[in-house]
């Protein structure tokens, strides 16, 4: 997709501090992070939000889960604990239609 800004910073053509990539997903820090750790995970296939899922989607959104798990691991918040997020839809706050999974972490909340 052209005109979304996380295709771009996938494609590198914006800016964005770079935590992690494969050939499925690319994981970055939130510009304005709400924790000491805040990841976002995003599949590096355009998805608008999880609405548009599909069956053979199943595959990468575990994958989501468990790059979350490592980098999780990676930050040193695995044992105290971290909360994962995806919004979907303007309700739940979703600003951003690309896929991205929230890895929060770093103090209590
Ligand atoms: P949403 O509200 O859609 O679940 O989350 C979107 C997230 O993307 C927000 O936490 C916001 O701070 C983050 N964000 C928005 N624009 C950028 C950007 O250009 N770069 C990065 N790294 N994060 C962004
Ligand atoms: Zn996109």
């Amino acid at each position: 997709m052209t005109d979304c800004i996380f295709c771009k910073i996938i494609k590198g053509e914006i800016h964005s501090t770079h935590v992690y990539r494969d050939e499925q997903v690319t994981a970055i820090r939130d510009i304005n992070p709400a924790a000491p750790t805040h990841i976002l995970i995003l599949p590096n296939r355009h998805i608008d939000s999880v609405n548009m899922l599909t069956n053979e989607d199943e595959q990468l959104i575990g994958h989501l889960f468990t790059t979350a798990k490592q980098l999780a691991a990676l930050e040193g918040i695995a044992d105290g604990g971290y909360r994962l997020i995806m919004n979907t839809g303007a309700d739940a706050g979703q600003t951003i239609f690309h896929v991205h999974l929230h890895l929060l972490g770093g103090a209590p909340m």
